[in-house]
């Protein structure tokens, strides 16, 4: 039997934590080659996300939890899960039910028959989303893949099945500034995409605002290529090209017209033009060290406060070490369970 972790990021979502399990788990439940586990990860939600998480973990067996000091971010929270994570495949997907759940037994069986390494979605349209938002995610994919290497498929999802070895290849990428649709693309693999029509929330709202996505467009742009760099450089070298020409012609005026006290309007704009475009390239330099910063001072990219008790490899009970008797029935029949499936895990 295979194990699939299906980890699901989830923040101020306390609407959607139990309508999410009660719509995927029977999806699953009927696929019979696999086992599979929940991975809900609450990045610091300020409603009731942790609690209904955590009443839902109790419930059920196959829920499994991390939850963080304070919001890090979606990034994080999947890397989180990612880690966690002990299943031959991984699946992230979003809690709000936007990542539609009946394409889970097509990438399952994609998987399964081993044509397939990742299996990804893509959303074929972008309804339901203010204009002005699809006009600048459409440009933002256009520009980032002119400028780097990796090609990042415009509208394509978090929501992707990954198996074991890429997983263990994505983990290998250790930068801190991670933007995980490029990291996805860079490690490459046999890969499948799926498209659909996109689909509304199911409650809540989108904790995207506008400036979070012009954001994560920079990130995106900064963590994948340098060409901005570089065509910064391009451009300081054709400006003091034209300059230098400019100045031979200068001294031919001055030469043989002698000098005119003119041109106050010209040297004021181009003054101007010049200290803007020095403060972008500064701005576009600032950008990079700023992410040098980052990465030198290696930080965690979160920090778990509570985790169900087996969510994370090293916090396994070792089997060996339970005394019976030492804890009242009801939880030395969990104890049981959770051992029974670590043998089994490890066997
Ligand atoms: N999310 C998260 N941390 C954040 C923001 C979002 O874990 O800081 C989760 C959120 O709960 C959801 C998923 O990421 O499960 C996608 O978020 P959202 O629906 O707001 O994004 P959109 O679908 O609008 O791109
Ligand atoms: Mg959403």
């Amino acid at each position: 039997m295979k194990l699939v972790s299906l980890i699901v990021p989830c923040y101020n979502e306390d609407e959607s934590v139990n309508l999410f399990y009660s719509v995927v788990n029977p999806i699953l439940a009927e696929l019979k080659d696999i086992e599979y586990e929940f991975i809900y990860v609450n990045d610091g939600s300020k409603d009731e996300t942790i609690q209904k998480i955590k009443q839902l973990s109790d419930r059920e067996s196959n829920v499994r939890f991390i939850s963080f000091s304070r919001n890090f971010g979606k990034e994080a929270a999947m890397l989180a899960g990612i880690e966690a994570a002990r299943g031959d495949a991984v699946i992230l997907m979003d809690v709000d039910l936007q990542d539609p759940p009946n394409l889970l037994p097509q990438m399952i069986q994609e998987w399964i028959k081993g044509n397939y390494d990742v299996i990804y979605t893509r959303r074929s349209n972008r309804s339901g989303e203010p204009p002005i938002r699809s006009w600048f995610a459409r440009k933002f994919y256009k520009f980032i893949n002119k400028m780097s290497d990796v090609h990042i498929v415009d509208g394509a999802r978090d929501y992707r099945l990954m198996d074991r070895r890429v997983v263990e290849s994505f983990l290998q990428l250790k930068e801190k500034n991670r933007f995980a649709k490029g990291l996805f693309m860079w490690v490459g693999y046999r890969t499948k995409c799926i498209e659909f029509e996109n689909i509304e929330r199911a409650a809540g709202d989108s904790s995207w605002s506008f400036l979070k996505l012009v954001h994560y467009a920079i990130d995106g742009i900064v963590s994948f290529t340098i060409s901005p760099l570089r065509w910064a450089s391009y451009f300081g070298f054709f400006t003091a090209s034209s300059a230098f020409l400019y100045m031979f012609y200068i001294i031919f005026t001055k030469l043989s017209f002698g000098n005119e006290v003119s041109g106050y309007a010209s040297i004021v704009s181009i003054m101007l033009f010049f200290g803007g475009l020095q403060l972008i390239f500064l701005g576009i330099i600032g950008e990079y060290i700023g992410r040098i910063f980052i990465e030198v001072k290696a930080r965690p990219s979160y920090i778990v406060q509570e985790q169900s008790s087996f969510a994370l490899k090293k916090e396994l009970p070792k089997p060996g070490l339970i005394v019976k008797g030492e804890f009242p029935s009801s939880i030395q029949r969990n104890i049981h369970k959770k051992k029974a499936l670590y043998l089994r895990r490890n066997s």
